[in-house]
């Protein structure tokens, strides 16, 4: 009899350690919610949740069962193996190192047992032991991890699951808990919220993606960075948590640019390398030990960054003063996601002109994120920061309101998530205290009673910020 142990690959489809089972024999099919190996945030426990519970429903739809337990992997394995007489356990590999330490720690354990264990590589097109540079060491710089990688082939997608091959085995006395006890959903109801915007699940993510190849895949070049467009794939999440494969993303694409004969190239090139980033990501967790705690470039362990709560918080709640900083921190508590540039943005205010430390932000990022990634989140605050690996230069800061007036021109993005600027013509909507004061009168705003003032002068802070940096750059 064998186990598979499903982890970050909550999908039948491209599943390598459920096809390699289930083409063999009967099996049990397990998920095992362990909070305590990686810290998972709110909004991803909410996506988890019915994740699993539309992993369920595939799967009883092909004749399966799944089982749910909570707790310590490895007693929750030894018994299983021991009521079922399991001889072989498969799983799809992670890359976080928390987990590494203890998927290593367990299969030495089960292979004491004389239980066999195989792992496959189901989340990433690239594993990140078998790429390396020409010095036998990891990349440190994007361009060339990028083409290192194009050299190399992706495997094809595998097929889905076949309906009532091998069907699962079916036992009581392995007391497998309901979904709903596992403890993932928020007590207050603000994961609700997260319904109207989102359907986690694999059926849904090939659904995002057909709907992101049709409509917006032509023109994701010049269109991703406009904020209010939402024309990106919103696949975040759901590759996050496995419902969707990099191999099915990258195929489907392929045949796209095959099927429009190449016409597309730059907008398909553009969108598979920031699925290279999510690769990066990953290569980068991989090789760089301590990059969860520490910053990439060493330098950057003692710098001063300030322990200023009363402005974290006013950045957590969008409420800095800053419109485009205030729409991005409020579109993620709204809807557990942000824009890309809008990331970029915010986390650029936070680090350089708050001078607030980014693993502060990225903390607060891990929580409130639906597709929350350490891979990614890091690379996305370190890089940002200038702490890490290919970062920004320190110099480059983000003018939020330049930035606002260039890619959310209209100002749509803010009145969207910042209604209380929505009357202000577009003139003064990313800096309204600028405005002139019949203007503001007009659009019903006091500022400093209904919408605050800047938490900080954007050119001072940014002059201080160039100081705190410059006193490290030649430090490297
Ligand atoms: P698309 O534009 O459709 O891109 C397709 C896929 O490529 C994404 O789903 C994602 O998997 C990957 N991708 C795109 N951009 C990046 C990038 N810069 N780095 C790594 N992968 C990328 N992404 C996360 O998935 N989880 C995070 O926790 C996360 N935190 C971030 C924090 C900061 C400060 C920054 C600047 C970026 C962060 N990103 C993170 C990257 C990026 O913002 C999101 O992946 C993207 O906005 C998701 O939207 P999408 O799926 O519509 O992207």
């Amino acid at each position: 009899m064998k186990l598979v142990w499903f982890r970050q690959d909550l999908r039948l489809e491209d599943n390598p350690a459920l096809t390699y089972v289930l083409e063999q024999e009967r099996c049990v099919l397990v998920y095992i919610y362990d909070k305590n190996t990686h810290h998972i945030g709110e909004a991803s426990k909410w996506w988890l949740y019915y994740s699993l519970r539309s992993l369920e429903h595939e799967l009883n739809l092909k004749g399966h069962q799944l089982y749910l337990f909570k707790g310590d992997p490895l007693p929750i394995l030894q018994k299983t193996i021991k009521i079922l007489k399991i001889n072989e356990i498969a799983w799809n590999r992670c890359y976080e190192p928390s987990v590494i330490a203890r998927d290593t720690h367990i299969k030495s354990n089960l292979r004491n047992l004389g239980v066999r264990v195989q792992s496959f590589n189901g989340s990433l097109l690239f594993d990140p032991p078998k790429i390396k540079n020409k010095q036998d060491s990891f990349f440190k710089v994007f361009t060339p991890f990028g083409k290192h990688c194009l050299k190399t082939r992706v495997d094809s997608a595998l097929p889905s699951i076949a309906k009532n091959k091998n069907p699962t085995v079916k036992n009581m006395s392995l007391c497998s808990l309901e979904i709903n006890e596992l403890g993932l959903l928020p007590k207050l109801p603000w994961g609700e919220k997260l319904r109207k915007y989102w359907t986690p699940g694999e059926e849904s993510a090939k659904a995002r993606l057909s709907v992101f190849i049709d409509n917006n895949l032509r023109g994701y070049k010049k269109n991703r960075d406009f904020l209010s467009l939402s024309v990106t794939s919103l696949l975040s999440p759901s590759l996050h948590f496995g419902e969707i494969s990099p191999r099915y993303i990258w195929e489907k694409v392929s045949d796209y640019l095959l099927l429009s004969e190449g016409k597309y190239l730059d907008d398909v090139n553009c969108f598979l390398s920031e699925l290279g980033w999510r690769e990066f990501s990953y290569h980068i967790l991989f090789y760089v030990k301590n990059i969860e705690k520490e910053p990439f470039r060493l330098k950057f362990r003692g710098f001063p960054w300030k322990e200023d709560l009363q402005n974290f918080e006013a950045w957590k709640k969008g409420e800095t003063g800053i419109p485009v900083v205030d729409a991005g921190m409020r579109q993620l508590w709204e809807t557990g996601y942000m824009h890309n540039r809008v990331r970029m943005i915010v986390a650029s205010f936070l680090t350089k002109n708050l001078l607030i430390s980014w693993k502060k932000g990225e903390e607060w990022f891990l929580d409130t994120l639906v597709d929350a990634d350490l891979a990614s989140n890091l690379l996305g605050w370190q890089w940002v920061s200038g702490v890490g690996v290919d970062a920004a230069p320190y110099f480059r800061i983000f003018n939020p309101v330049l930035q606002g007036e260039k890619f959310d021109a209209s100002g749509d993005y803010i009145r969207r998530w910042v209604p209380e600027l929505a009357k202000l013509d577009a003139k003064y909507i990313h800096n309204p205290w600028k405005s002139p004061q019949d203007r503001l009168l007009k659009a019903g705003i006091a500022l400093g009673e209904n919408y605050p003032f800047p938490i900080v002068d954007l050119k001072a802070s940014r002059h201080n910020a160039l100081l705190a940096y410059c006193q490290l750059k030649d430090s490297d």
